[in-house]
């Protein structure tokens, strides 16, 4: 008997969960990405385990979806951390992390094709039958997954941002996201209050001075204030990440330890910034920003039910940013997970799994949308802060106590629903 195949468009955190996902479950998994590397935006993120995406995570660990997790744990640089508005955040390490993620991602089995942009898709009647490739390849499958997130293109940039600064989506390289839901036809609302840009900016490590070097290795974080004339309030409504929206942000050089150094604005001019302590000689990382701001995201959504499913298509799911206004790392790992889950399901014929509200992750999905048809769409969400962390904690679903977790997750009968083969 053949295997019914998914097929996953996007690598970042949310293709690669959906891809993993999928292939528990049994499938046979194609992951499609544009670049040469997976994790898009992940590769310059790190942050993990504040505030309410531990709870998040370990959820999703509960339901069997810990082997990501780990991979971002055994890539930490720090654990434990706080820094303004921020608790128990953990850091990964930017520079290591893609090589392992790849790694898990072939042991599991799954097919990974880089460098390989979806330009088109087929369809007939409400099911997608295939994608087209850019080298005009079309991949067919029994179900898809389209995490092609909200980066860019490059039109955006130039738009509603600092213009392209060669961020690291590498659009001009690698050729602009194509959103795979609106190839096949589906009507994603566009957005334009929800645009922002990234709320951090990264630095070469080696080029801060090395007392302050040294102190980003011992405490991962570092405050450094920012005279009066030089603060730039104006950045804190830039961002996408509104979790980071806080004067303290405006106020101080908010630095994390990430290997390079996260820098926790959207931009900041150069020569500003080398007018303090530390930061004499510093230069960006370029090609991921250059100090003009970067990834312009967040200009649409894609309509879609709670176990994922994009309206109007049977076999299409979405995860990450795609699933809506959803910022982070852990978001796309959640409904990642859910939507690979889900198209796995399809494929066999079964019906798909809509987490409960008693669950964070459930509720999380759930609320989104339901902000989103409300007309909500000036927000980004996360489990970190911002209006759904306050009604995290409102509800009681934030908590630290993994055994709670635990016992939560059992009381609705999903430990382990991750990692069972459904074949
Ligand atoms: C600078 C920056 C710092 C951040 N820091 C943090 C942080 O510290 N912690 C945190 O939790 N979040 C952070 N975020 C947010 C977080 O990275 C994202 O919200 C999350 O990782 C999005 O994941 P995703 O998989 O939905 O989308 P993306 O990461 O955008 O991945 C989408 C992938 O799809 C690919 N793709 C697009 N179109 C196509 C196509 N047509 N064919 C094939 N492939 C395609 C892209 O190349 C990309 O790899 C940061 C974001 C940025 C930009």
């Amino acid at each position: 008997m053949v295997r019914p195949q998914v097929v996953v468009v996007g690598g970042g955190w949310a293709g690669c969960a959906a891809a993993l996902a999928a292939r528990k479950a049994g499938l046979d998994v194609i992951l499609v990405e544009r670049t040469n590397m997976l994790l898009g935006s992940g590769l310059v993120g790190g942050i993990f385990k504040n505030n309410g995406r531990l709870t998040a995570l370990e959820e999703l660990r509960c339901m069997g979806g810990g082997n990501i997790i780990k991979v971002m744990e055994d890539s930490a640089r720090h654990t434990n951390l706080s820094f303004p508005g921020h608790v128990h955040a953990s850091l990964y390490d930017v520079e290591v992390i893609e090589a392992s993620v790849r790694d898990l991602i072939l042991k599991e089995g799954i097919q990974l094709l880089l460098e390989s942009r979806v330009v088109d898709a087929h369809t007939v009647g409400r099911r997608v039958v295939g994608v087209v490739l850019a080298s005009g390849e079309t991949i067919e499958g029994d179900a898809y997954v389209d995490a092609t997130g909200t980066a860019g293109p490059p039109g955006s940039c130039l738009r509603y941002g600092a213009g392209c600064v060669m961020c690291i989506f590498r659009c001009p390289t690698f050729g602009p996201r194509v959103s795979l839901a609106a190839k096949a036809r589906v009507e994603e609302k566009t957005c334009e209050q929800a645009l922002g840009m990234s709320g951090s900016c990264e630095l070469n490590k080696h080029t801060v001075a090395s007392w302050l070097s040294h102190r980003l290795d011992t405490n991962g974080c570092v405050l450094i204030p920012v005279p009066k004339y030089l603060v730039h309030g104006e950045m804190l409504g830039r961002k996408a990440c509104q979790q980071y929206a806080l004067p303290e942000y405006a106020d101080n050089l908010v630095l994390l330890d990430t290997g390079q150094v996260k820098l926790m604005t959207p931009y900041f001019p150069l020569d500003e910034l080398r007018r303090l302590p530390g930061m004499e000689r510093v230069t960006y990382c370029d090609p991921y920003g250059g100090g003009r701001g970067n990834s312009v995201r967040f200009g649409l959504v894609t309509p879609r039910d709670d176990a994922l499913r994009v309206a109007g298509l049977d076999n299409l799911f979405c995860a990450g940013e795609k699933a809506g206004l959803a910022v982070g790392h852990t978001e796309a790992l959640v409904t990642g997970t859910l939507a690979g889950h889900n198209a796995a399901r399809f494929a066999l014929d079964l019906s798909p799994l809509v987490l409960p509200r008693d669950l964070a992750v459930g509720d999380f999905i759930a609320w989104v949308r339901g902000q989103i048809e409300m007309g909500e769409i000036g927000t980004r969400y996360t489990f970190s802060g911002g209006p759904y962390f306050a009604r995290m904690k409102e509800s009681g679903l934030y908590t630290t106590h993994l055994g709670q977790v635990e016992d939560r997750v059992a009381g609705v009968g999903l430990t382990n629903v991750f990692a069972k083969p459904l074949l």
